[in-house]
């Protein structure tokens, strides 16, 4: 059977991660299916969150719904030398926006129109793969036949396999959108964390540090998120409800009108990066591409969609190329050892903070945040070279109160083996 007969990749899922390789992957020319429980339009659940200087960069400012100048972040006070941060917000001086999820998934779904891809609705459960193609089997006895399978199903994927290394840390939230008896937020402000805890009582303190992420999203409205940065066991939905309502009781404010309730929020932030020498691909949570210190990705979809797309294309210029050696040339690109030392590095940090109690953590971030702006920035946004980023970290470490650098010093847990695997990723 010539290769001709059947796709270049099947895509399989239809969330973020899967309709944004399947678009680069039709910009490239190539012959592209996608296979999923869902329709590509049907809505997706969450709120995609990302900063200005991302979207401006790559040319989709008029993807986002929301744009906020006014962006801050409140630390209270940390150590003595910290007292002044009680009140007074640390200023990001940076723009933050929220996706139109509908214009940023017709973003990516008008490219696969216009290269002719192919939609399946069902669900894989079984692949085969052969010198020559792969084939993937649905539930309801389809078969589709395809050079390479990219397997974009989250963070539970149906056929990628990844190293176990630990307990997964999970960040969880709880939120809502409403009107409230008075503004939590200030007019046209976006928090990035309010890790204040004035209203919570001495024993509750001693209980992981959760924080508020918060918006004023315009008419009246306003998006609250009570947060755990993240935690292995994660922190439970209950605890963080029962924490923003006391934020919010503590400051005297109502909710007048409940709009939207935002439950069962997990999100897996230490994900290990999948097996290398697999023959087929993965795309999105599927490939360990949540950055570990944030939890976003939807920026590094957009950023490497491109490059891996390109890495397929040209392993698929030679006819005879395997299915195996085209998902190589695929993950070479989607995880060059730079990223993959990157996210080490990233992962050992976020175990650190995990240990952290909460004045060690609001002195951290209260630091963190004096960074020079395009650092921190470059530090969230995964696009500081390794180089940068160890810079960014040993500055942090220099400035750091004393409880700050014992905590980063101090060896606990898994923390040797996570630094042994940044030291041993292309040795
Ligand atoms: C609550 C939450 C908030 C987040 N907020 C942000 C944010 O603000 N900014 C940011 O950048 N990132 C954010 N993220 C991280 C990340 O961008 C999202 O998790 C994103 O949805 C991951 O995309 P994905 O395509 O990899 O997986 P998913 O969105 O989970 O999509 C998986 C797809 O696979 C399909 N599927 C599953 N199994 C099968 C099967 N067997 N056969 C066929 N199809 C199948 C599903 O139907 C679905 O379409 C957030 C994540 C969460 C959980």
């Amino acid at each position: 059977m010539s290769t001709n007969a059947y796709c270049d990749a099947l895509v399989l899922g239809s969330g973020p991660g899967a309709l944004s390789i399947s678009a680069a992957l039709g910009n490239e020319n190539l012959k592209v299916e996608v296979l999923s429980k869902q329709k590509p339009t049907d809505p997706w659940p969450f709120t995609y969150g990302i900063w200005g200087e991302e979207v401006d960069e790559l040319g989709i400012e008029e993807l986002l719904a929301h744009r906020w100048k006014n962006t801050v972040s409140y630390f209270g006070a940390g150590s003595k030398e910290n007292n002044h941060f009680e009140n007074t917000p640390t200023k990001h001086n940076r723009d933050y926006g929220l996706f139109d999820k509908s214009k940023l998934q017709n973003y990516w779904i008008n490219q696969c129109n216009k290269a002719s891809t192919t939609w399946h609705i069902g669900i894989a459960i079984d692949f085969e793969i052969n010198n020559l193609f792969s084939i993937v089997k649905t539930s309801d006895g389809k078969v589709i036949k395809t050079r390479l399978i990219i397997d974009a199903t989250g963070y539970n994927p149906v056929f990628l396999k990844s190293p176990y290394q630990g307990p997964i840390a999970v960040q969880t939230c709880y939120g809502i959108v409403g009107e409230f008896s008075s503004p939590p937020v200030e007019k046209d402000q976006f928090i990035l964390m309010d890790y204040r805890n004035n209203h919570l009582s001495n024993e509750e303190k001693i209980e992981p540090p959760t924080f508020l992420y918060a918006m004023d999203m315009g008419d009246g409205k306003y998006f609250l998120e009570e947060t755990s940065l993240g935690l292995a066991p994660p922190v439970s939905l209950d605890l963080l409800k029962a924490r923003l309502h006391r934020r919010l009781k503590n400051k005297g404010i109502k909710v007048n009108t409940l709009e939207h309730e935002e439950l069962g929020i997990y999100l897996p932030m230490n994900m290990p990066i999948p097996n290398l020498n697999q023959p087929i691909l993965g795309f999105g949570g599927s490939a360990g591409m949540v950055h570990p210190a944030s939890g976003y990705m939807v920026g590094s979809l957009l950023r490497r969609a491109p490059l891996v797309a390109k890495a397929v294309a040209t392993a698929m210029k030679e006819k005879d190329c395997p299915p195996s050696l085209i998902a190589k040339k695929g993950w070479e690109a989607l995880w060059p050892d730079e990223l993959r030392k990157k996210q080490a590095l990233y992962k050992f940090g976020l175990e650190k903070l995990m240990r952290f109690d909460d004045k060690q953590l609001r002195d951290f971030f209260i630091q963190f945040f004096q960074l020079p702006n395009k650092q921190w920035y470059g530090f969230l946004t995964n696009t500081l070279s390794l180089k940068d980023l160890i810079k960014a970290m040993w500055r942090m470490f220099q400035k750091a109160p004393w409880n700050v650098k014992w905590g980063l010093m101090r060896m606990q847990g898994r923390e040797m083996q996570l630094l042994w695997n940044f030291l041993k990723v292309n040795n």
